[in-house]
């Protein structure tokens, strides 16, 4: 069952691709994660668009103390 959803990255709707906590990549752009080289300097674009999108939502979401 594949359900469209929005991509994180793209913006691009797709039933296929990967859900990491609630926040949907698709497959082109797993895809490209995947191949980015750690050197490559897309990387940090990716790991700062992965940090805002996943890691900010579970701060988000974090209960205020
Ligand atoms: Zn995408």
């Amino acid at each position: 069952m594949d359900i469209p959803m929005e991509c994180i990255f793209c913006k691009k709707s797709s039933g296929t691709g990967i859900n990491i906590l609630g926040e949907f990549i698709c497959i082109d752009c797993e895809e490209t994660l995947v191949n980015t080289d750690i050197n490559d300097e897309n990387y940090e674009i990716y790991r700062e668009l992965i940090k805002k999108n996943i890691y900010g939502e579970i701060f988000l979401k974090e209960p205020s103390k």
